[in-house]
Formats: structure tokens, sequence, C-alpha cells
């Protein structure tokens, strides 16, 4: 829809605008009100150059696009009735978690192994451990391809499937040859868009879950579904989408918490959300509330650090890991409020 910046417009400026749409196979329908005219775009109004083209243009507002700029991941696509399966759960049927150390100590591997089995024991699905770490800081510890085995091995002893961040294509190809089962993209990868395409195309005939975390600097909700869009868009519709906090942080949070985005990504999209409330908050003891509260506005899961002995981990784990009785504890309250407001839901409607 044309929004032009005048109540009407001339004849000249018409005949312009009916020869922009008509270079991308559209029509032009004037829409006639008592004081404005605004004009209706007949016909695929995607195309971005056509509405650069218009909007460029001085006598132009703005256009408002009606057809969701996202083909696969809309929620009246055809995709809006796929269902991910993983570690013995379909996704969006149960609460489903997602839950391990930030980072893997290569030189400490039983304390993931102990990990791995008390997120089994709490009633955890997919194991989490960062091989490869994107870290501000240079001289902090990056992760260590060892690491690679060590998940794999805490994978076939729990029998759980395992998540890992990969941040450029060589990790991409190493994480798919060891078989991991879930690929994480960070916060700081969401929007590059060259990882996004090669990420989808790895993964096109595979069943391989990808988490795609919220940008750090996301704003629009759109941006964050057209990134998931472009890994789908190679054939493997088996993703979730992780808010996980955005920047600036709120003061005292380390990052500015974005659980409450979940029922305006479920109001565009069909695909589950599954809430980092450890990145979001950045305390193990703000944690519990975040993750309620993503259950509360409606995730169909969530994504948490934990760790055996908290003090003993790397990375982020000393400050944000949740220690076993945390992490069971937030399984078990989370399940009952999952079935309570899930229960009240089909109960209104
Ligand atoms: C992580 O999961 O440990 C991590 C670095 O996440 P994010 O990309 O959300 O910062
Ligand atoms: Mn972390």
């Amino acid at each position: 829809m044309i929004l032009p910046k005048s109540n009407r417009l001339s004849a000249e400026q018409v005949a312009e605008l009916t020869e922009i749409v008509g270079e991308f196979g559209c029509r032009l329908q004037p829409i006639i009100g008592a004081m404005r005219t605004i004009y209706a775009i007949l016909g695929d109004e995607r195309d971005v150059l056509m509405i650069n083209r218009i909007e460029g243009l001085d006598y132009i507002d703005r256009v408002d696009r009606i057809q969701s700029p996202f083909k696969l991941m809309d929620r009246r696509s055809d995709l809006a009735s796929h269902h991910i399966k993983i570690g013995g759960v379909t996704v969006s049927e149960e609460l489903f978690v997602i839950a391990g150390q930030c980072t893997i100590d290569p030189k400490n591997p039983g304390y993931f192994y102990e990990t791995a089995e008390m997120v089994k024991e709490a009633g955890g699905h997919v194991i989490r451990g960062g091989v490869w770490k994107p870290r501000t800081n240079p001289y902090s510890f990056q992760g260590d391809v060892k690491s690679l085995d060590i998940l794999m091995e805490a994978s076939r002893r729990t029998g759980l499937p395992v998540d890992a961040e990969v941040m450029d294509e060589d990790q991409l190809k190493m994480a798919l040859d060891a078989g991991v089962h879930m690929l994480q993209i960070g916060a700081r990868n969401a929007l590059n868009y060259s990882l996004l395409r090669s990420i989808g195309a790895a993964i096109a005939e595979t069943e391989t879950v990808v988490l795609l975390k919220r940008g750090l600097h996301m704003g629009p909700i759109n941006e964050f579904i057209a990134a998931a869009e472009y890994i789908v868009s190679f054939g493997n519709p088996n993703i979730l989408l992780c808010p996980r906090g955005t920047k600036p942080g709120l003061d005292g949070y380390r990052n500015h918490p974005d659980e409450s985005i979940t029922p305006l990504l479920k109001e565009k999209s069909w695909a589950p959300v599954v809430v980092d409330p450890s990145h979001s908050v950045g305390r193990a003891t703000y944690v519990p509330a975040c993750a309620m509260a993503a259950i509360a506005y409606g995730a169909d899961g969530l994504c948490m650090e934990a760790h055996v002995e908290p003090s003993k981990g790397i990375g982020d784990d000393p400050k944000q890991a949740l220690n076993p009785e945390s992490l069971s504890r937030i399984i078990r309250q989370g399940r009952e409020l999952w079935n309570l407001t899930r229960g009240a839901t089909t109960a209104i409607a």
C-alpha cells in the first residue's frame, strides 16, 4: 500500500508510479477516500527494489507491505504444521529443555560428563556445550577443538543429542562431521548472512536442528525472523528462535531481557521459541524468574547454562550456570507452569 505525502497525487505522479510497479509485474489500484487517496499495489509487492524506488520519490511518505516478507517462516506458510523432533520430544508438545555448560573445559572433561548426566537426570532433552567460544576479549579462552570429542562422548554416555555454537565454515564442517545434532548460531553471528547461508546449505538434506539466537542489536522482530528464513530457504525447516537479551543491558542485568517478545514472534511465525534466560540476565540467581517469565509468555522451551559445580567452570559458568538443584527445580516448576498456562488457554478457547 503506497501512502503519498499529499492527499491527492497529480496525473504525472500517478503515471510515474504506474510505470514503476509495472516494471515489477504489478498494477496500481487507487483507493479513494473522502480526504485522501492511497494506492494498493496489485501483484507480488515484496520486491525490495520496487519498494525502494517508490519510497525514493519525494512525494511518497512510505510503502506499507501487506504481504509477509517471509515466504517460509510466516505462520500462514505450509510449514506451520511442521514439527521439530529431537531428544525424544516433539517441540511445542511439552516444555523443551536445552541445558549444559557455557564452555567445555578440555582440561577437565570429567565436569562435562557429570554435567551431562545431571542434565539428563533433571529431565533435559538436549545437552549444550561450548566448543568454540565468541569472546569479547581476544586474550580470553577461545575454545578448543578437543572439546568436540568430549561433547560427542557426553552424547554417547547419556544418549541425548548435543548442541554447540559454530562461528565459521570450518567449525560448521567439523561439527557436522562429528555428528552434532543441534547447531547454535550465536548472538554475534545472527546477522552474518553468509554464515546463515552456509549453514542452511550444509544442513539442507539433514535432520539437524538450528538454534538461532537473537542478535545483540537486533531491533524489529522481522529482522530476527528474516535471519531464520535465510537458513530455512535451503530446505531444512528445523529452526528454533532463541531470544537471549539485547544490548544495551538493563542496569544490573547482562542484557535487556526479551522473553516478552515471544508472543510477538508467534503472531508472525510458526517457529518454536526457546528462550535463553542465562545470557539474558547473566547471573544464576536471576535465571529462575526469567525462565518462568518466558514460559508464562508462551515460550516452547528454555536454553540454560548449567554446571555440576559452577565455581569450577570456565567462560560464563562461574557466574551464570545453574547448579544441579536450581536446574531441576526450574524444570519441575516450569512444567507445572506449562501445564497451568497451556491448560488455561485450552479452557478459555
Ligand atoms: C553461549 O550460548 O554461550 C553464547 C555465547 O551465547 P550468545 O551467542 O547468546 O552470547
Ligand atoms: Mn555462555
